[in-house]
């Protein structure tokens, strides 16, 4: 099954989010679990929730990726940002709790001029404070470009974090194609090369998801710059490549392009076309 979808609107609920993701021709998405820049989450409606769980069986959904609000950095040197960072994730995974079984994306950092250290030993402490034995969801944490002090463009730097981790096989990694390239894989160029380098490193099988966006800089840039699918550095081909590949083809593929519905609804319609047996 290929499963492909982007990122969407929570405003109108979860049934809302998959009526969509059908007319788009998806068989997944993502969506915020409260406003990005904001803090206060939505109540969650259980009866949407029902109405979305069968809408999904009846469509054979994929596995469905939550993202963390920007406003999370468990690494910040501010305490108090540090705080709302460890609210924010036990609050939404809690929540999570009413889709069991899906992914919880979150940024892991930027050390504010701590040190890539300092942050990295944040982040897992946070993460060992929030994270239960019993949850259903697994969190992710995504490659970043780099940009700034952002902990995880290193491929180390996750496996640090994993490391240090307690319950860390309710953990795994979002690939952002953007990002990654961003920080100086050549995941267009020679994914082989990049996905050998994570397979040593992290290991493929906590890769969870794929974040599939073009970018608007050249490899190494470090500027976290989203372009439309064919638009940017990585182009057609290498897309074609990304989502074929043995390594990838069996994970859920989200598009964070900068896109209105029509765009996203040929972005899919392309990469489906591409996709192969
Ligand atoms: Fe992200
Ligand atoms: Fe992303
Ligand atoms: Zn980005």
């Amino acid at each position: 099954m290929f499963t492909i979808g982007c990122h969407l609107s929570a405003s109108g609920g979860f049934l809302a989010m998959g009526q969509t993701a059908l007319q788009l021709g998806a068989n997944t998405f993502q969506f915020f679990t409260r406003n990005p820049r904001g803090s206060k989450a939505k109540a969650i409606d259980p009866q949407d929730v029902a109405t979305f769980l069968a809408l999904a069986q009846a469509h054979g959904f994929g596995t469905l990726l939550a993202h963390a609000p920007y406003t999370v950095n468990p690494c910040s040197k501010d305490e108090h940002t540090r705080e709302f960072a460890r609210m924010t994730l036990s609050d939404d995974l809690q929540r999570m709790e009413y889709l069991p079984g899906n992914l919880y994306n979150f940024h892991p950092g930027s050390h504010t001029g701590q040190g890539v250290e300092a942050g990295i030993a944040q982040i897992a402490d946070t993460l060992n404070e929030i994270l239960r034995p019993d949850q259903h969801t697994t969190v992710l944490l995504e490659t970043m470009s780099g940009k700034g002090t952002e902990v995880g463009s290193r491929f180390e730097e996750l496996r640090e974090i994993l490391d240090r981790v307690t319950l860390s096989d309710h953990m795994g990694v979002c690939l952002d194609t953007c990002h990654v390239s961003d920080a100086g894989y050549d995941i267009a160029g020679d994914p082989d090369g990049v996905l050998t380098a994570f397979d040593r490193v992290v290991g493929l099988d906590r890769l969870k998801a794929v974040h599939i966006n073009d970018s608007m800089h050249p490899t190494g840039a470090h500027k976290d710059r989203h372009a439309r699918i064919g638009t940017g550095y990585l182009g057609t081909e290498a897309f074609a490549r990304i989502i074929n590949h043995p390594a990838l083809r069996h994970l859920p593929f989200l598009l964070e392009t900068p896109n209105e519905l029509p765009g996203y609804a040929a972005e899919i319609a392309l990469l489906k076309a591409l996709r192969t047996a």
